[in-house]
């Protein structure tokens, strides 16, 4: 097969097709367009993020024979020889190898010398830090006079080591890490062109281990492409990088939530026979404990985009932020402690009993909320906090809800008394239990509000204040914000002013059923019944008998 790795395939030939560096782009495109271009450029950065794939444009730009402009025509014979890498004005030189005084000399008395085929000469020196104090000084010489037909692009991993006589007379740019987004979205791009099929999962994991570098990206897609036989999926990535899927590690944190040792070994079980590296394995659970955390302590921080964004609030929702703490730390100390174990698969076993056991026995009812003080949250819409005056609603609520010293009831203030009787009262049945779950499932509220709703169980509902509980441990996702969205889109669907009462009383959660259990009872079942019609499955029992197989019932997900 005829094959140009994609990395060279794909280099852009232009400035828009540069991904990243905005910043940079911006500075060569103005000074080139407005004839402004500063003689010498430092571009410090780390690999593969674009510097010689800068230095090529800037060298077409710049000798293009159709002028000087951003936009290279790419058909000239100068366009053409600089894309193909062998035009003669484009010296790229790295410094790593010639960094004697003499070597730099001889680059430099070429400096005077008119260009051959060009209008400038353009030099890249790459890993400029690397030269001698005495090529310092020559270079400097230079760069005090620079002949007009020359420019510089010097490249750097590391800026703190040239000499500040250097950097004074360069223009300098910080090259970025090129954005995990970016990267996977310019992969998609690259792949759907070349009409190979791929999974979005496994251009997300390529990305992350590219770890900025787009060159990398790109090699490693090269692989990933052979690697599954033309065939990009997340799967096979994970197996060629030694990773873990997001789903694999949903599981692991799922299966510690719901204190379930036997799938918590399948799993390691099964990362073992994937040849995963439980090293990475590790990483990817630190990795996804601090969104989880973050989510949970900081949740007003903008929600990334990524897919499994609703899954991981979801998860959020069924721990408590200390267990993800003390989780966190558990992984971290397994990575520590992994290399003395007798081999990975038994340390990181380890790891997860020792998360198992630390775990509160049953996680979802374990932490109880012992200060009185703050057991219940109000949230005030402006004219509910007349509702506490109706006299004959007082002893329901006592025979309802035995804590009911703890209400915080508000001083209503004459005018809001007023202006509630004025209000239309509502049918009480307007809300009940038998429609508490509907209702909130039809209601539009974001990420947080949404997640405070779904485990949010009814307790009753007296025409102006509806009464919730929320488990103790969930109390995190009551937020300031995400009550008043709730208690808003409530106001909507009845069409009347309403208030919110939150309680976390564990007692009364228990006995009610929220739409996230509803919805995680659902998809248990489906679950159940894939599982199953798997297992029933006359063509894969075939199979597994044919190769001697075994069904990985982690990998079974139900489809519409
Ligand atoms: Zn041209």
């Amino acid at each position: 097969m005829s094959y140009l790795v994609l990395a060279r395939k794909w280099r852009p030939k232009t400035f828009p097709e540069v991904v990243g560096q905005q910043h940079v782009l911006r500075a060569l495109i103005n000074g080139l367009d407005q004839d402004r271009l500063h003689h010498a450029f430092l571009f410090s950065g780390t690999r593969g993020v674009g510097k010689t794939t800068l230095s090529r444009i800037l060298a077409k730009s710049l000798n293009c024979e159709q002028g000087v402009s951003s936009t290279p025509c790419g058909e000239c014979q100068s366009c053409q020889e600089v894309d193909a890498g062998r035009f003669v004005d484009l010296i790229e030189v790295d410094a790593a190898s010639r960094t004697k005084v003499d070597d730099t000399r001889e680059l430099l008395d070429n400096v005077q010398y008119a260009p051959s085929r060009g209008r400038y000469k353009v030099y890249l020196i790459d890993e400029v830090h690397m030269l001698s104090t005495s090529s310092f000084n020559a270079l400097l010489k230079t760069l005090e006079e620079p002949p007009p037909h020359v420019k510089f692009l010097f490249a750097t991993t590391d800026p703190q080591k040239l000499p500040v006589t250097i950097l004074s007379r360069c223009l300098q740019f910080n090259l970025r890490r090129i954005e995990l987004e970016q990267i996977s979205v310019h992969l998609a791009t690259i792949l759907k062109q070349e009409d190979i099929t791929f999974e979005a999962d496994a251009l997300t994991a390529l990305a992350r281990a590219a770890d900025g570098s787009m060159r990398d990206a790109l090699s490693l897609l090269d692989q990933a492409i052979s690697f599954g036989a033309g065939n990009v999926t997340a799967e096979h990535v994970h197996q060629m990088l030694g990773t873990i899927e997001q789903q694999q590690l949903f599981h692991i944190v799922t299966a510690l939530i719901n204190q379930d040792g036997k799938t918590l070994l399948q799993q390691s079980q099964e990362l073992s026979l994937q040849g995963r590296d439980f090293n990475l394995v590790l990483n990817a659970l630190l990795a996804l404990l601090q969104r989880l955390a973050t989510l949970q302590l900081v949740p007003d921080l903008e929600m990334t985009d990524e897919d499994d964004s609703e899954k991981l609030s979801l998860l959020s929702s069924q721990i408590s932020p200390e267990s993800v703490q003390l989780l966190y730390q558990i992984a971290l100390h397994g990575k520590r402690d992994l290399p003395f174990a007798a081999d990975p698969k038994s340390g990181f076993d380890m790891t997860l009993l020792r998360m198992l056991s630390f775990q509160p026995k049953k996680i979802t009812t374990s932490i109880r909320d012992t200060d009185t003080a703050s057991p219940l949250t109000e949230v005030q819409q402006p004219i509910t906090p007349a509702v506490q005056p109706v006299s004959e609603s007082k002893p329901h609520i006592e025979a309802i809800e035995p804590k009911k010293e703890i209400y915080h009831v508000q001083e209503a203030t004459p005018e809001v008394v007023t202006e509630n009787i004025k209000a239309e009262p509502i049918s009480n049945t307007a809300l009940s239990v038998d429609n508490w779950t509907s209702t909130i499932a039809n209601l539009k509220l974001a990420a947080l509000s949404r997640q405070l709703a779904n485990n949010c169980a009814f307790i009753k509902f007296d025409s102006t204040k509806i009464y919730l509980s929320l488990a103790p441990e969930l109390a995190h996702l009551a937020t300031d914000k995400a009550k008043e969205r709730l208690a808003l889109a409530l106001q909507q669907h009845l069409n009347s002013t309403v208030s919110v009462v939150i309680e976390h009383n564990d007692a009364q959660h228990q006995s009610s059923q929220t739409l996230a259990t509803q919805q995680a009872e659902h998809e248990t079942s489906r679950q159940q019944q894939a599982v199953e019609s798997i297992h029933n499955d006359s063509t894969v029992d075939a199979i597994k008998h044919a190769f001697n197989g075994q069904v990985i019932e982690s990998t079974i997900k139900p489809i519409d």
